[in-house]
């Protein structure tokens, strides 16, 4: 599923294309895309209106309309934005037409992405309230804020990273990454890490995110960039999907668990067990491991 980095590559990539041209043709091919509301409306309200920026906000593009009109768009699991693809993908959902003739195609073979249009900034500003808490990487995104979140949380700091209503736009990759640079356990329960482990979490998650921008995501699945082109940041795995690899710290073998359902992968020396283990080394993994990571 694309998370924070690739949605932000897909709006840096998409951005120039799109920002202050008009919607002249908007065709929504699959009704699921815009549920609960049909697609007629929808369509009919996109048309004619003009681009005026392309924002982000978690794991979701927001599209900035004229008109104060918001297109809040979700991708999930599979969902892609194509620029002028030769031809439409075979799980092509909506098809968009510029004023300058260009095409943007938006393809989900699994339809768990949404659109869903908002109207004013109060409008999209609820929407997004409901669903998603602070953003890394703004000033919001502190370690007391952490620890006001975490409080009394008995539920493994996995879980807790990928929950969207604490901190927006953090998967899969991302917390596995985040967990082992701050030497955090992901079964160990949100609401025991102390303070300096907080900020080593926090300071981490940031660590990762821009990482993953900086290497234009990762293509493990099906992200695709809005040329089609394929992602990096899978190549700098420091631990997610090595199992059976070495830790790139400290060399233990990378073992795989499920935490709250999701392949989780960990280095249990680096990271250790949050029972019966006291007296073991905390802080962030050092530079060298990010430069390891990048040679395997
Ligand atoms: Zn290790």
């Amino acid at each position: 599923m694309p998370e924070l980095p690739e949605v932000e590559t897909i709006r840096r990539q998409l951005a120039p294309h799109v920002e202050g041209r008009t919607l002249t043709g908007v065709e929504i091919l699959d009704p699921r895309w815009t549920r609960p509301d049909p697609p007629g409306p929808v369509q009919a309200e996109l048309r004619g209106r003009v681009v005026e920026q392309v924002g982000r906000s978690g794991k979701y593009l927001v599209w900035h309309l004229s008109g104060e009109q918001y297109l809040l768009m979700h991708l999930r699991m599979t969902g892609a934005l194509l620029f002028d693809p030769p031809a439409d993908p075979p799980h092509t959902r909506v098809r968009f037409t510029l004023d300058d003739e260009h095409r943007l195609v938006y393809n989900d073979p699994r339809r768990f992405g949404t659109g869903h249009l908002l109207t004013g900034a109060d409008g999209r500003d609820a929407y997004l309230r409901e669903r998603l808490g602070v953003e890394p990487m703004t000033p919001a995104f502190t370690a007391a804020y952490l620890r006001a979140q975490a409080r009394g949380r008995a539920a493994p700091v996995k879980s807790f990273v990928l929950d969207q209503r604490r901190i927006a736009g953090v998967g899969n990759i991302y917390a596995d990454e985040a967990l082992f640079r701050a030497r955090i356990h992901p079964l160990r329960p949100a609401g025991s890490l102390k303070g300096a482990q907080l900020e080593a979490l926090r300071e981490a998650i940031e660590h990762a995110l821009m990482a993953g921008i900086d290497a234009k995501g990762a293509t493990i699945d099906d992200f695709r960039h809005v040329d089609g082109a394929q992602g990096s940041f899978q190549d700098l795995f420091c631990v997610h999907q090595r199992e059976g690899k070495p830790c790139p710290e400290c060399g233990t073998t990378i073992r795989k668990l499920v935490v709250g359902g999701r392949g989780t992968y960990v280095c249990e020396r680096c990271q250790p067990r949050p029972r019966g283990r006291r007296g073991t080394r905390s802080g962030l993994v050092g530079a060298a491991a990010a430069s390891s990571c990048e040679q395997l």
